[in-house]
Order: C-alpha cells, then sequence, then structure tokens
C-alpha cells in the first residue's frame, strides 16, 4: 500500500517521543542543505524535516527544491529549534516529482493577490490560499450540517433552465444550433429554438428558487446549493458571473421567521467556521492586518478579522424598514455633504452599495437587515404588504447587509395569493403561461411561505476577509476571464 503516511495537521498534534511516521507533501523551503519545510495541505504548518548532515547523497538533495513532493520517513523528536515544537528526523527520503526551481513560478516570497491569480494553479500551495479555501470547505460543510440539523430536504434544482421569468438579459445560452449564422430560423429571421437541443431556447440557471418553492410546498423545508451564473457585466470585488448560491424555502414561514432563519443560519455557520478552523483564521486576521497596514487610518477596520467574527455571534442583527433606513441616509452628514456617488432621490430609489455599506459601517456598525422595499423595485414573486409607504405598494422582501461586503443575502415572503400573483406578473409582462407549473402551487394547497439567497463567495469573503471574490472561489469567471 502506498498510502501509508499521517497527514501533517494530526502529526503536529501527537507528543513527539520518537515514534516513527512516514510523511508526504511539498517542499516549502529548504534551509542549509538541512532543513525541509514540508507541507501537505491539511494545514498551514509545515512539518520541519531534518536533515542529518552525511546521511543523504548530494544528488538527492539538489532535487529538494521548492514545491517538490516527497516521501519522508524518520522519527518524530521534541525541536531543538525554536518556532516548532518537534522535528521530524529523516531516515529515507524519497522524491515523489521533481520541481524545476528555476522554472516553478512562485517563490518562496510573498505575492500580491493579483499576481496569484494569474497562478490559480498553484495558489493554493501557497498559505493565504491554503487557508482560505480550508475555511470555504469548513462553511460548505456547516451549510449541510445546518440544514440537516434542522430537517431541511437537500434539493438539486437544474442548472439548465427554460424559464427567462427572472434575471432577463443578464443569461447565459444554452444551446447546440451552430453559431456561425447556419442556425436554423424562423420565417421573421429569428433564430427557431424548436430545432434547439430541448426544443426550446435554454439557459443556465440564475436561481433555483422557483423550483425550491415546488419542493418546499411539499416538503415543507428544503435548501439548495448549487452553482448559479449571471451574465451580467460587473467588474466589481463582489460579483462573479459564476457563484454558489444557498438557496432555503419554507413552506409556512412569513417574513420575519425567514428573516430569523436567516440571522440563525449566518451565525451558526460562523461559529462552526471559529470552531473548527481556529489556525486558519487566525492567519488570515494577521494577514488582514498587514494588509491594512497599508491603508490609511480610516480605511482600516475598527475590528479585526476574529474581534468582528465574535462579534457578530454575540450581537442581534439591525433591522429596519427600507423607509426607515432611507430617512436615515437622507438626515445623514455624508449625504448633506454631498459625499455619496450615487444621489439619495428619496423613497422608491433601489440602494447602491455604497448606501448600504454607509449603513452598515459607518451608521449602525453590525450586520443590518433591511425589510419591506418599494414593490417596483423587487421582483414578481415577492409578498405585497397590505397597505402602502409614502402612498406606494412595498413587498415582504428582505436583505441582509454586511460589514465590508454590503448584500449578502436577499429574500422575501413569497406572494402566495394566486390572484395578486398573476397580477402582479401581469403587470410586469412575465408570461404566465410559461409559468404555469409555478402557478400550480398557488392552485393546489396553496400555503404562506418565505425564502433567501445567500451569496456563498460573499459569505466565504465574510469570514475570511478577503476583499476580492476572486480570491474565495478556486477558479474565477468574470467578465473577459476564464482561465484554467
Ligand atoms: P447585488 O445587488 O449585489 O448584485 P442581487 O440583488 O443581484 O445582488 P440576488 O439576486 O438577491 O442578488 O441574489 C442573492 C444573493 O446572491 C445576493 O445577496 C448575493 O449574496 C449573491 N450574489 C448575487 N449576484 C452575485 C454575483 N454576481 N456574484 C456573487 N454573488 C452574487
Ligand atoms: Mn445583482
Amino acid at each position: 500500500m502506498f498510502n501509508k503516511r499521517i497527514k501533517i495537521k494530526e502529526l503536529l498534534s501527537k507528543e513527539p517521543a520518537g515514534q516513527e511516521v512516514t510523511v508526504m507533501g511539498w517542499v516549502r523551503t529548504f534551509r542549509n542543505n538541512q532543513f525541509i519545510a514540508l507541507n501537505d495541505g491539511s494545514t498551514n504548518n509545515n512539518i520541519q524535516v531534518v536533515v542529518a548532515l552525511g546521511s543523504q547523497d548530494d544528488e538527492l538533495l539538489k532535487r529538494i527544491t521548492t514545491s517538490a513532493s516527497l516521501k519522508v520517513t524518520g522519527t518524530i523528536v521534541p525541536s531543538l529549534g525554536k518556532g516548532q515544537k518537534m522535528d521530524l528526523n529523516a531516515t529515507l527520503i524519497e522524491i515523489l516529482g521533481d520541481s524545476d526551481a528555476e522554472k516553478y513560478p512562485l517563490q518562496p516570497k510573498k505575492h500580491s493577490l493579483e499576481f496569484l491569480r494569474e497562478k490559480a494553479h498553484l495558489r493554493f500551495r501557497t498559505s493565504t490560499f491554503g487557508s482560505v479555501f480550508r475555511v470555504r470547505h469548513t462553511l460548505a460543510f456547516a451549510v449541510h450540517k445546518f440544514f440537516n440539523e434542522k430537517g431541511f430536504v437537500y434539493m438539486h434544482t437544474p442548472i439548465i433552465t427554460a424559464s427567462d421569468a427572472e434575471g432577463a438579459g443578464e443569461m447565459f445560452k444554452v444551446t447546440t444550433l451552430p453559431v456561425d449564422g447556419t442556425a436554423p430560423k424562423n420565417e421573421d429571421g429569428s433564430i427557431n429554438f424548436k430545432e434547439d437541443f430541448f426544443g426550446r431556447s435554454t439557459n443556465l440557471t440564475v436561481s433555483g428558487q422557483l423550483e425550491g418553492e415546488l419542493g418546499a410546498t411539499a416538503f415543507g423545508d428544503i435548501y439548495t446549493f448549487g452553482p448559479t451564473f449571471r451574465a451580467e457585466n460587473s467588474n466589481t470585488a463582489r460579483h462573479l458571473a459564476e457563484f454558489w448560491m444557498i438557496e432555503p424555502e419554507m413552506a409556512f414561514y412569513d417574513l420575519e421567521d425567514n428573516m430569523n432563519l436567516a440571522e440563525e443560519f449566518i451565525k451558526y455557520i460562523i461559529k462552526y467556521a471559529i470552531e473548527n478552523n481556529k489556525e486558519d483564521l487566525e492567519f488570515l486576521a494577521q494577514r488582514l492586518a498587514e494588509e491594512e497596514k497599508q491603508l490609511p487610518q480610516d480605511k482600516r477596520s475598527e475590528m479585526g478579522l476574529l474581534e468582528k467574527l465574535e462579534f457578530v455571534l454575540t450581537n442581534g442583527f439591525e433591522r429596519l424598514t427600507y423607509t426607515d433606513a432611507i430617512q436615515i441616509l437622507k438626515d445623514s452628514n455624508h449625504n448633506k455633504k454631498k459625499k455619496f456617488q450615487y444621489e439619495i432621490t428619496g423613497w422608491g430609489m433601489d440602494l447602491q452599495s455604497e448606501h448600504e455599506r454607509y449603513l452598515v459601517e459607518k451608521h449602525f456598525k453590525k450586520p443590518v437587515i433591511l425589510y419591506n422595499y418599494p414593490a417596483a423595485i423587487k421582483a414578481f414573486y415577492m409578498r405585497q404588504n397590505d397597505g402602502c409607504e409614502a402612498g406606494k405598494e412595498t413587498v415582504a422582501a428582505m436583505d441582509i447587509l454586511a460589514p465590508g461586503i454590503g448584500e449578502i443575502v436577499g429574500g422575501s415572503q413569497r406572494e402566495e395569493r394566486q390572484e395578486k400573483l398573476e397580477r402582479r406578473m401581469t403587470e410586469m409582462h412575465i408570461p404566465l403561461e410559461e409559468l404555469w407549473w409555478y402557478l400550480d402551487t398557488r392552485r393546489f394547497g396553496t400555503v404562506p411561505h418565505a425564502g433567501f439567497g445567500l451569496g456563498f463567495e460573499r459569505m466565504v469573503q465574510f469570514v475570511t476577509g478577503m476583499t476580492n471574490i476572486r480570491d474565495v472561489i478556486a477558479f474565477p469567471r468574470t467578465p473577459g476571464s476564464a482561465e484554467f
């Protein structure tokens, strides 16, 4: 058997007393022809392999270069040096794979995140990305754990969808028709999708919600956790063309139940990451603190990463209506001094990310849940509230805004009343026939229900303190970029 090895994370938790072990991993550094820092990805910490002088032949020593892969057998003993608990005194070193030091793109020094994005195939071997992606894993695991413990059914909603009810114009087309102009045409010159693979026009999904509602109205509680795609041309540090979304959908929930679940969920997964990835988070906290030293004082965070996470766990999210939020923004000194790039035009306006961040970072200094938005700026399926604000209709929508990120969750109570839903769809020019299956849930045993979507990468950004969303997904897809 080849893989009889101990992972370095587990090894480092042992008391060194001369036990024999075998480790395998990649060389981080090799000093003085004597000390190898070996890493296997199980932790950011390396095991120090000590090569006794004269114990290995020179040819082999020359091949111990940065990122070469090794199998090392030896005994663990308390380290004589500072900085590590144990040494692995090598008895047998085997080179599994050479790494040409001249050609290896990453040097054992600090590289910029931008540089590493171009080397995304190798960046997992750096400490920063090792930590980020272990935390990402833990968060993903916590998502399933949370919903499983609550009895939610994990539902795999389709990636390819025919419904173009939502996000029109932001979708990636899926087709097997030729793109060289020879695709079959209708009489009016438009493409005849009846000839296409599915016999109709299809897209990559922008959300699993509509299908999720079908599940919720049978299982009670469901969640999805899968990739979603948006062809929006937003070149920001918070938008990807391919991102992962978690979308729970719950029957017998109103808006307040929805907010309660979202807040509990966010706190749960953060707590789970702190409990299970403390070392990685400490490393990332330190990294962030270093990075912020480069910033002017007023751009630095008031709290360290771990402090911020603890703060979120122990404080309730601020809940206020859209109407109250507009009032706060209007009255703010920031607005009076005309410091917003986008003017606060008043009730009915769509909030820009700078407005959301002002509320969260400057005004409340904690996560905020905004609810009851103007119907005109929200999707057709959101439940219409009784009564009006500023003479206009509102819907039972809620967005959760997080410090440093802005919108992290978007959700709502859904319109369960068939007539009201159909009236709204007609107003918004959404073809009822196309969503016949969705409307059936309102025809047959409709129930109050609600749900939300949490952008997983934004959550990972929040927990790891990474400022660019491209650094929390393995291979980012953004406008003009789909390498790897
Ligand atoms: P934004 O205003 O930030 O573009 P949105 O209103 O388009 O967000 P929703 O359609 O409500 O977002 O999607 C639900 C969640 O998915 C958002 O709260 C956010 O966390 C995440 N999200 C939306 N678009 C993207 C994207 N392009 N890349 C990464 N995450 C996204
Ligand atoms: Mn958007």
